[in-house]
């Protein structure tokens, strides 16, 4: 597979509701359902169930009336979340889709190979959690959809609509169909990336960073397996499930308890609520240098220990950041940075991309614009 620039996507205007009922299979009939029961709650929650995955729960009987259509979707969907959430968005049921394979599954999350009954198109469909009773894991499931209709870029997966269905409380969405993830490619046994792939899968992954953070938004759990990677090798972020919106002029506290831990960068660790788009440039230099590697270079068991691995590579920090993120005792041995000596066999241009995206310092690391400014003139320099 191999690695190409995207070119940019058009979007479609919905078709008329009435007509969308009757293509996508919505007719009346009586009700009988169940939901999933046990939802995220607060995000530290969502964390610790994401980092250790549990089967999605059975099901749960829908109440009377809840299998009427409102506007093409189910009363049950439009009753519990904001109205804006769909705005925009197709309605269609999830028996226009036959399921062919499981091809993911998260904590919340199940992720299907599905053929459109229509059209023949492969999708995918990606079963997320939804408990009425549960207001908290409504928040984040609107959450996510919002912020994926906020995003309009090559290099991020593309939301192209929502299936549910009228006699479960099940919600879908609907994505392109991607052959394969980051960490797959990364971990290919028999092919190593060589130099070029990984400076256009980084070309991408900046790309799509940049159009994210420009919207206010951050992803907050920017890894490989959340990297899809289209049989053409175009890469596109997805998985906003633990996304925010941010404003670096009007910040407010945003839960520390994001990223998975390989990725995770150190102000998040020493409780950093105040954070920007740092964190995920942090991760960035992480798979970069995994790229490079083959496998993930700081693959601590405990937060401790991944602050440990990251003073190891980075050096011990500032007193100034001693002060600010109140270290404690544990870290008051002297580091000396192993960075350079580390990457030292990489190509200068990335030895110094990822020297930056790694800096200890959130500020030191830049942003997607400037890490891209920066690959042009390595680019340049050696034309
Ligand atoms: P979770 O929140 O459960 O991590 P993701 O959105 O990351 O959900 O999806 C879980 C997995 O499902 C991904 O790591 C990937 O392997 C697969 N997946 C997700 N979206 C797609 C897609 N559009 N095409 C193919 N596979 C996908
Ligand atoms: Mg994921």
């Amino acid at each position: 597979m191999g690695c190409v620039q995207a070119k940019s996507s058009s979007s479609s205007s919905p078709p008329r509701i009435e007509k969308l009922k009757s293509d996508h299979g919505y007719v009346s009939g009586s009700s009988a359902g169940r939901l999933p029961p046990r939802p995220r709650s607060v995000a530290a929650e969502v964390l610790t169930e994401r980092e250790s995955p549990a089967p999605l729960p059975p099901l749960r009987q829908i109440s009377p009336g809840e299998d009427e259509l409102v506007d093409g979707w189910p009363r049950w969907l439009v009753n519990n979340i904001p109205r804006d959430v769909l705005a925009g968005l197709v309605p269609k049921s999830a028996d226009s889709y036959i399921k062919i394979d499981k091809v993911g599954q998260g904590t919340y999350s199940n992720v299907y190979k599905a053929r459109d009954r229509d059209s023949g198109k492969i999708v995918a469909l990606k079963k997320v959690r939804f408990d009425t009773a549960e207001p908290e894991s409504v928040k984040f499931m609107a959450r996510e959809i919002m912020i994926l209709q906020k995003l309009d870029h090559p290099n991020v997966l593309k939301l192209e609509g929502l299936a549910t269905s009228r006699m479960h409380y099940s919600l879908y969405l609907v994505f392109d169909f991607m052959q394969s993830d980051l960490t797959t490619v990364i971990s290919h046994p028999a092919k190593r990336l060589v130099e070029p792939q990984i400076k256009c899968y980084m070309h991408q992954l900046l790309s799509g960073l940049q159009h994210c953070h420009e919207r206010g938004i951050l992803h907050r759990d920017i890894k490989g397996s959340n990297l899809l990677i289209d049989k053409n090798g175009v890469l596109k972020i997805g998985d906003f499930g633990l996304a925010n919106y941010f404003n670096p002029k009007k910040k407010r506290p945003l839960t520390n308890k994001v990223v998975t831990l390989w990725y995770r960068a150190p102000e998040l660790l020493l409780g950093s609520t105040d954070y920007g788009v740092a964190i995920d440039l942090w991760s960035t230099g992480c798979l970069l240098a995994e790229m490079f590697f083959g496998r993930p270079i700081m693959r601590g068991r405990t937060e401790i220990e991944q602050l440990h691995r990251i003073f190891k590579l980075c050096g011990s920090p500032s007193g100034d950041y001693w002060k600010r993120f109140k270290l404690s005792e544990n870290f008051r041995q002297t580091y000396k940075p192993t960075i350079l000596e580390a990457f030292k066999d990489l190509p200068l241009s990335s030895q110094s991309l990822i020297t930056v995206l790694l800096a200890l310092e959130p500020y030191n690391r830049g942003t997607a614009e400037s890490a891209l400014q920066s690959e042009v003139r390595t680019i340049m320099i050696q034309l």
